[in-house]
């Protein structure tokens, strides 16, 4: 375990606080775990959903220092949203950044970049485009999740609710009304698969190997047999497979991360798979988890997401713990 989380209560005067490049508000430090136990300093400002790196850190984040960035950006979906402004100012020169675009491995996003080197700001959705795990929704999506109890689309950003209609009419072109963000899913086995090219050993390794492969699986839940990236839920179960809701996420996170493994191991002849305990143990944790806070799903309020991200912390450590993401 390497994650050093500065307390969100922590006694660091307002005045020491970066102002956030957006509403000069003092930005809330986040210390996260990075590669080569070398941590990352990174700030917040959970109003505005925006994050800043210095220089190119972003690179540097472990598996851990991600999953506890994640478990940041859902909190901060219990908090209002305030609109950017149209320019973002450096938090260390207060000179205006610049939109550029980034083409990464995972595809296209954007940021926002300091001319004098000091670092980039993210929206939340931005970052989470960057890493590769978000899909836009379709048609099809705004369809089933209406058919569907728990029902409701939430801007990925800022977690406000996000009608998927236009006039009546289901669209893929439906914008949060807080933030302007597109609507967006959070692909769950993008991000399972991520996370294990990001953790230590041979199961890394066997990720790297096969990456960009997406082999249709089974559903980690049930067993029935999918088509990945298609479907937002296990049609046998109703598992998740990917989701509008970021804490819904996380919650089938451990399922899917470890349905992923062992479809690659599986795959990969070099690589037999050996059941150990800890993914075993990765299933109860993620059917615990999920028992609570489904219930009141639809229609909740942010009060409601507040007591649901009550306990988000204990289970993102104990998925780190469980797949020993800190390397
Ligand atoms: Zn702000
Ligand atoms: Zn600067
Ligand atoms: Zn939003
Ligand atoms: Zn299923």
């Amino acid at each position: 375990m390497s994650t050093h989380d500065i307390d969100a209560g922590a006694p660091l005067a307002q005045a020491l606080r970066r102002p956030c490049p957006s509403c000069r508000q003092g930005m809330q430090p986040l210390r996260l775990a990075g590669h080569y136990e070398v941590p990352i300093d990174i700030d917040l400002c959970l109003p505005c959903h925006l994050v800043w790196f210095d220089h190119d850190e972003s690179q540097r984040l472990s598996g851990a220092g991600l999953l506890r960035l994640l478990e940041r950006i859902a909190a901060s979906h219990a908090v209002a949203a305030h609109s950017l402004r149209t320019q973002l100012d450096c938090p260390s020169c207060a000179r205006a950044m610049k939109l550029v675009h980034n083409l990464t491995l995972a595809g296209r996003s954007l940021q926002y970049n300091c001319p004098g080197g000091h670092g980039k700001a993210q929206t939340f959705a931005l970052y989470l485009a960057e890493k590769g795990v978000l899909r836009p929704v379709l048609v099809r999506d705004v369809n089933r999740l209406a058919q569907s109890d728990g029902g409701g689309l939430e801007c990925i950003n800022c977690g406000a609710d996000v009608p998927g209609s236009i006039g009546g009419q289901a669209s893929n072109h439906a914008q949060c009304g807080y933030c302007s963000t597109p609507l967006h899913l959070v692909d769950v086995d993008a991000l399972a698969d991520l996370l294990l090219r990001m953790s230590p050993g041979p199961d890394r390794e066997l990720a790297q190997r096969q990456q960009g492969r997406r082999v249709a699986g089974n559903c980690g839940q049930c067993g029935a047999a999918l088509a990945p990236g298609l479907h937002m839920r296990c049609s046998h179960c109703q598992g998740t497979l990917a989701t509008t809701h970021l804490t819904g996420a996380l919650a089938a996170l451990p399922e899917r991360m470890r349905a992923t493994r062992d479809r690659r191991r599986a795959s990969d002849f070099a690589q037999m798979p050996s059941l150990d305990s800890r993914w075993r143990d990765l299933k109860d944790l993620g059917e615990r988890w999920q028992q609570g806070p489904r219930q009141w799903r639809s229609g909740a309020t942010r009060a409601d997401r507040s007591r649901e991200i009550d306990g988000l912390g204990d289970f993102v450590e104990a998925l780190i713990d469980a797949i020993d993401l800190s390397f």
